[in-house]
């Protein structure tokens, strides 16, 4: 992994059941569920630690590799 990437979240919105486990665990209160739809990461925010990866029940979280 060079200087210049970084591990951001991010959400299969379609597939996302908007149950807020994610919004829960999120160190950084970096996910929301949007109007109780589906799960939204701020980039800005979102440190990688994958804690919300893991809680997810319906998996539909990855870690995705972004250039900063
Ligand atoms: S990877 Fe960590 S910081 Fe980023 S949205 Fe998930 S729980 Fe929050
Ligand atoms: S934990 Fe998964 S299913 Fe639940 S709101 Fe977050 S992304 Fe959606």
């Amino acid at each position: 992994m060079g200087t210049g990437n970084k591990r951001k979240a991010a959400v299969d919105t379609n597939a996302c059941v908007a149950c807020g486990c994610c919004v829960k665990v999120c160190p950084m209160s970096a996910i929301q569920v949007w109007r109780g739809i589906r799960a939204e990461v701020d980039e800005a925010r979102c440190v990688g630690c994958g804690r919300c990866v893991r809680e997810c029940p319906a998996s539909v979280i990855v870690l995705r590799e972004v250039q900063v």
